[in-house]
């Protein structure tokens, strides 16, 4: 093994590509680069591989994506050793899959764990960023990918005397690698999002008591796991060209079969039997494959919402707790669903019990538990399942682009991007997996800009560029795009944190692409099929040295 740098003050580190999180995003990210043959380092602010999959170690977080659709398909091998056990696999299993490939890879001596960027800046002169980490080391590097994700900045509420709290306090997206001990405890979760949603019918029956506090409630419906059977490895394997196939093309990033019928094609008894089918369908699919004008008839999916409520009614056995778990204010698909196991059922347990914030709202946290207006209850653990600030992890790394100019000012009333991969103004910046990306299964979305991106620096290398940014107008159009496609999205600017609607004071703004995968698609192949043109290159040399001089005489070597 040679070594990566050197560490003297004098030569700051140098590094063709410098990643920052290693989440599926940024391990896929470095190995494109090291496969294209460019120096390449990971910087990862947690103690271990994994981003999402580190961090939110939750009891039963777990894939609402089937596992063989969320997990790589760059190589055949691995596809085909790694025998994941569920369709949906859990939380300790993903982190173990992306152990893995880091090791099967090679990836680990490239990646720096407990690493934070503390600032980015960029040099004209130089085409490069000075990028400062936790550990007081300067990294040059010519391209700076920040796959850093959009849940990756966990969200507390304002609640007055939160940091009071003298018991066991955890926010399910920075969950701590040691275990926690739930028995016997009594515990209130606040939040009944996706992350509530699979953390609450998990401690249920361990807990003493377990308070649910709620502020919107959810159409929640089942995830429908279960063990891959030998047969359905079997042909999981034999079918890996077709399944990869439809990953790497299908607008959604899943395997669901669309539906070809429209809900009016069908008597309302026929629809509420396909519905049942529906309700009995692996995760997703309640969208991916329901009638095809599910996205564009709003009847429909309040018919749809009207179905998985009396599936509430018909659960939950007090009447009073059901009509709390019954979203009022919207309907389904408005926000981002979470798909769990067991969730309703939860409530039917003697020892949990629903508060409704909308009508008891919290006044205070304090030193021994939560007081609403209906009174105080005592804790011995609080769990914040409050989500995230979407896509911020970005904007807080202290990056600068050309003039000096900070990404966060740059971006104070919301992101603007070319296809979510680059933006104007902050050259060799690329955020695959960030803001205006994917609202489908993730890692295939991801994977496209990775793609992208490594195809546009072999068509510099090529041409003796080493500096590129989109043009105004390529980014102009895109986000303007964004913001009219808004407007035909089922999610809604009031409700969805695609939105920044969850955070006070965000810019409302939508933060995903809502014209979705064929789009980029789209805009991808113009792109490459007009040379890049909606992007500006140009050659700038490292302190004056030249990129592929530096790589024969070792300076970038690892
Ligand atoms: P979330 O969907 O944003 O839910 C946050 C919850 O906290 C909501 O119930 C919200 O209520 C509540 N909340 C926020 N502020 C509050 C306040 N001031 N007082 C009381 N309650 C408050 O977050 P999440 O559940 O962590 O999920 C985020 C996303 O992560 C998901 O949509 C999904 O994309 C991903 N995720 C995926 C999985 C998976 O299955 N693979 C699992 C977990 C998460 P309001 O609705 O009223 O704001």
């Amino acid at each position: 093994m040679t070594s990566l740098v050197t560490h003297d003050s004098f030569a700051p580190p140098r590094v063709e590509m410098l990643i920052v999180g290693a989440g599926i995003t940024g391990l896929y990210q470095l190995y494109r680069a090291l496969e294209a043959g460019l120096s390449a380092v990971l910087l990862e602010a947690g103690e271990g591989v994994g981003g999402t999959w580190f961090w939110n170690r939750y009891p039963e977080a777990r894939f609402d994506s089937e596992s063989y659709t969320y997990a790589y398909l760059f190589s055949k091998e691995l596809y085909d050793e790694w025998r994941w056990s569920e369709h949906f696999a859990g939380q300790p299993e993903i982190e173990r899959y992306l152990n893995h490939v880091a090791d099967r890879f090679d990836l680990r001596r490239h990646i720096r764990l407990g690493t934070r960027v503390t600032s980015a800046v960029f040099d004209e002169k130089s085409g490069s960023y000075t990028v400062q980490v936790s550990d007081g080391t300067n990294y040059q590097a010519r391209y700076l990918v920040a796959a850093t994700g959009v849940l990756s900045v966990p969200y507390y509420p304002a609640v007055p005397g939160r940091e009071d709290f003298t018991g066991e306090s955890y926010h399910t997206g920075l969950w701590p690698t040691t275990p926690v001990d739930f028995k016997g405890k009594r515990v209130a979760v606040i939040g009944t999002g996706s992350s509530g949603g699979q953390i609450i019918p998990a401690i249920a029956d361990e807990v003493a008591s377990l308070t649910v506090y709620q502020r919107s409630p959810n159409w929640c419906t089942p995830l429908n796991n279960r063990p891959i059977t030998e047969e359905e490895q079997q042909e999981l394997r034999a079918n890996f060209d077709a399944i990869k196939q439809t990953l790497d093309t299908s607008l959604s990033g899943f395997l669901h079969q669309p539906y070809d019928r429209a809900s009016t094609d069908d008597s309302v008894e026929d629809r509420q039997a396909f519905y049942e089918k529906l309700w009995n369908s692996p995760g997703f699919s309640k969208m991916t494959a329901n009638y095809s004008d599910f996205f564009t008839n709003p009847d429909l999916r309040k018919e749809f919402s009207d179905f998985i409520a009396g599936k509430i009614r018909s659960i939950v056995t007090d009447p009073v707790t059901a009509d709390r778990l019954i979203p009022k204010s919207h309907i389904y698909a408005q926000k981002r669903p979470p798909y769990a196991t067991g969730f309703y059922e939860a409530f039917n347990k003697p020892n949990v019990k629903l508060i409704s914030l909308k009508e008891t709202p919290i006044q205070k946290v304090t030193a021994k538990g939560i007081e609403t207006e209906d009174g105080f209850q005592e804790f011995d653990i609080i769990v914040w399942a409050t989500g995230f600030d979407f896509a911020r992890a970005l904007q807080r790394m202290g990056i600068r682009g050309n003039n000096g100019v900070a990404l966060e000012n740059a971006w104070k009333d919301g992101p603007h991007t070319f296809m979510g991969i680059q933006a104007a103004g902050f050259p060799n910046l690329f955020f695959p997996g960030g803001p205006h990306g994917a609202a489908a299964n993730n890692p295939r979305y991801n994977g496209d800009q990775v793609d992208f991106t490594m195809e546009l620096l072999a068509y510099m290398r090529e041409h003796g560029h080493n500096v590129v940014e989109p043009s105004r107008a390529a980014e102009d159009e895109w986000s303007n795009m964004v913001s009219a496609m808004a407007a035909y999205s089922p999610f809604s600017p009031e409700h969805s944190y695609y939105f920044g609607s969850n955070i006070p004071g965000k810019p409302r703004t939508f933060l995903i692409n809502p014209a979705g995968r064929g789009v980029l698609f789209d805009v991808m192949t113009k792109s490459r099929s007009s040379q890049f043109s909606n992007f500006t290159m140009s050659q700038a040399g490292h302190d004056g040295a030249d990129d592929k001089v530096a790589l024969r005489t070792g300076e970038y070597s690892l």
